[in-house]
């Protein structure tokens, strides 16, 4: 791994918080993939929850945007610092489906 990837990784994961489970692979054209576990959620089909998107900056805002609102929606009891940039998420999304 390299240190980029895993100072990425580092901050990531401190962002996320405490619920998540942070990873970065790399794709078949070497490009980072960004993959957010939630630690207490699992899907219908019983896989842990996940974000998992590629991409480099945006894939890592892009993750984290889902991240944030599966935080709000689903553990709105939780403390996380991505959810400090909620508003901006939600500009984001609003942006993506304009
Ligand atoms: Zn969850």
């Amino acid at each position: 791994m390299t240190a980029s990837r895993a100072a990425r990784e580092r901050r990531a994961a401190a962002e996320a918080g405490p619920l998540a489970r942070v990873r970065i692979d790399l794709d078949a054209e070497q490009q980072f993939v960004y993959k957010i576990t939630c630690t207490a959620c699992t899907t219908k089909k019983d896989r842990p929850w996940s974000a998992y998107r590629p991409g480099d900056d945006n894939g890592f805002m892009a993750a984290m945007d889902r991240w944030t609102f599966h935080l709000v929606e689903q553990h709105p009891d939780a403390e996380a610092p991505c959810l400090a940039y909620l508003p901006a998420a939600q500009e984001r999304l609003h942006a993506r489906r304009g």
